[in-house]
């Protein structure tokens, strides 16, 4: 479905986050000046009072110490090629054309997305990642997710998409949070990976209750027809960001829209992966 109105442009304006409405009131030199000496200000008291690290509380300038760095984004899981499941040696299918490992799910009903990309599973300590950047607004946990995708995609042998668009919340959802957690993901990824990003082009039409109460094919149903395409994606391979993946029927309904508007691939990247519904 193609949408063609002024509202679903006007839908697509707030998915642009808070951060971005914050300036300067004018383009002086004075103005130019104090925001200079601000910056140089944060930096200062940044370095001279060092903050924790999200996850173990150690002192360190980064959102995460050097240790809890190293030691978490390097999990040797072997993910389904598709949907990013991980696999077991006994549940791996490996199709003869195909040099990629997929889910046997996966092989029997396909979903409409071709790839998954996830950084690690959704379990602690990083689900505290996506809670603080869900919740709190901490938008540079989006930015440590977008140089670990950015990393993961860079090894996978995956195409370049040709654009990159977050996954879209419902106008109500990003009116009450006030920011997409999934642009502040898209963007820096898109500038590492120099893919153009857009957050204008997928709309979510309708509201959907909470997926996590729900078994899967009622996931599945509740959105169907969530979703509408308002941009040109004809022939497109199209970057979908989340931060957090759980059965994949919400991915897979946006998939499918981007599909019936025309898009010829389509690759998600996920920061966290939920292993079993
Ligand atoms: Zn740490
Ligand atoms: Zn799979």
């Amino acid at each position: 479905m193609r949408v063609f109105s002024a509202a679903s442009r006007d839908f697509s304006d707030p998915a642009v986050m808070k951060a971005d409405s914050i300036h300067l009131p004018f383009q002086t030199p004075i103005a130019a000046r104090v925001r200079g000496i601000a910056s140089a200000a944060v930096r200062l008291v940044a370095h001279a009072f060092p903050s924790q690290c999200a996850l173990c509380g150690n002192l360190s300038q980064e959102l995460l110490c050097d240790g809890c760095d190293a030691q978490y984004w390097n999990e040797p899981r072997m993910r389904c090629a598709t949907c990013a499941l991980p696999l077991a040696a006994s549940t791996m299918r490996r199709p003869r054309e195909d040099v990629r490992a997929h889910c046997a799910t996966c092989l029997e009903a396909p979903p409409a997305f071709n790839d998954t990309l996830a950084l690690a599973d959704y379990r602690a300590p990083l689900d505290t990642l996506a809670v603080e950047l869900k919740f709190r607004a901490r938008l540079a946990v989006g930015e440590l997710f977008a140089r670990h995708l950015h990393a993961l995609f860079e090894d996978s042998g995956l195409p370049v998409p040709d654009v990159i668009v977050p996954m879209p919340l419902s106008r109500a959802r990003l009116v009450s949070r006030g920011y997409n957690q999934a642009w502040a993901i898209a963007r820096p990824l898109a500038r590492m990976m120099r893919v153009r990003s857009d957050a204008s082009i997928v709309a979510r039409v309708r509201h959907t209750s909470a997926q996590s109460r729900l078994d899967q094919e009622t996931r599945r149903r509740n959105v169907a027809d969530a979703f509408a395409v308002s941009g040109d994606v004809r022939g497109l391979h199209v970057g979908v960001i989340d931060d957090v993946m759980t059965s994949g029927a919400t991915l897979d309904a946006l998939a499918r829209t981007l599909k019936c508007s025309g898009a010829r691939r389509v690759s998600n990247f996920v920061a966290l992966r939920t292993p079993q519904d």
